[in-house]
């Protein structure tokens, strides 16, 4: 709906031509994907590296295509942000994170805060509204929900997305830095927005700890993480090694295939009515 095609593409090369057509394909499939109830949400927790407990969970979306299987977010995602499409995906992300959120508070669950996603396109002057009003219409506590962003976010208009982060963190919502070390952020940058956790990104945890150049990445970010005193979680840990060099750093959380992949709802719950310890 709303996209024609414009006399402009003709002059395309085929290649062009041909990504626009997927492109085109994915954004019409994405809206009844939306309509018929095809997306999903799982969860991958996040487990203290002390206590060796579930502390948290990130929500990642998935697509059940009814020809094409599960189709991932690395897929979509992007073209939903060229479409304009993430606005209603983001939203139907909060609405089922807090819709599911309540179904475990009512069945007597101890829930860690949930994290979902946000896209850059997302943080606009209506999102500390959009997010009072979902987490009012499941009446979850807005400590339930932390939200990741991306450092993109943070080289755009610093004082508007600055003042958009204070109303978000005055309304009692976390934020953590996702894919942190990939972007351009410096320790002078950081301290200006209120974030209280980083993601240290998969890119460099990959490498612990026989990569020097990632251990001392990895190293740099969580010195400054507590410089900070923020929380620090790595993505992406695969390995006993890689996980007990995190420890000795100081990392604070694990997140990765060492624990657990991300999960449907019902097998999250299971790791968590089981206690299920690192
Ligand atoms: P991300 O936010 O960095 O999410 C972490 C990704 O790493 C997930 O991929 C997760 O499945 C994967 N992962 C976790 N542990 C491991 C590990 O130990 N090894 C490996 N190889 N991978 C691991 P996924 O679910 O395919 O999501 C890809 C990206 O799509 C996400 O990266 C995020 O940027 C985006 N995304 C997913 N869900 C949403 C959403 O609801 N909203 C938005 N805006 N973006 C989303
Ligand atoms: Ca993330
Ligand atoms: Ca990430
Ligand atoms: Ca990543």
């Amino acid at each position: 709906a709303g996209t024609s095609m414009e006399p402009a593409l003709l002059f395309f090369s085929e290649e062009m031509n041909q990504r626009a057509k997927e492109h085109l394909r994915i954004e019409s499939e994405l809206r009844d994907a939306l309509a018929n109830g095809e997306l999903q949400l799982y969860y991958q927790p996040k487990v203290s590296l002390r206590s060796g407990r579930i502390v948290g969970a990130e929500a990642l979306l998935r697509w059940r295509h009814p020809v094409r299987g599960l189709v991932s977010p690395g897929v979509f995602i992007p073209v939903a942000e060229e479409t304009g499409l993430i606005m209603e995906l983001g939203n139907w992300v909060v609405e089922e994170a807090c819709r599911q959120i309540r179904a475990w508070q009512d069945a007597n669950l101890v829930m860690p805060p949930i994290a979902v996603n946000l896209s850059a396109r997302q943080f606009d002057r209506g999102l500390p509204q959009r997010m009072a009003e979902a987490l009012q219409r499941h009446a979850v506590h807005p400590e339930q929900i932390m939200l990741e962003i991306t450092e993109s976010l943070l080289v755009r208009g610093a004082e508007t997305v600055i003042a958009i982060m204070n109303e978000l963190v005055a309304m009692g919502l976390a934020l953590a830095l996702d894919d942190f070390g990939t972007g351009y952020s410096s320790l002078a940058y950081l301290k200006k927005f209120p974030i209280s956790t980083l993601k240290i990104d998969r890119a460099f945890v990959v490498g612990l700890p026989h990569e020097e150049n990632d251990c001392a990445i990895a190293r740099a970010i969580v010195m400054m993480a507590q410089q900070l005193r923020q929380e620090i979680v790595a993505e992406g840990v695969e390995t006993m090694e890689q996980m007990t060099f995190l420890r000795e750093l100081g990392c604070d959380q694990l997140q990765g295939y060492l624990f657990s992949q991300p999960v449907p709802a019902h097998d999250f719950e299971r790791m968590l009515r089981e206690g299920r310890r690192l």
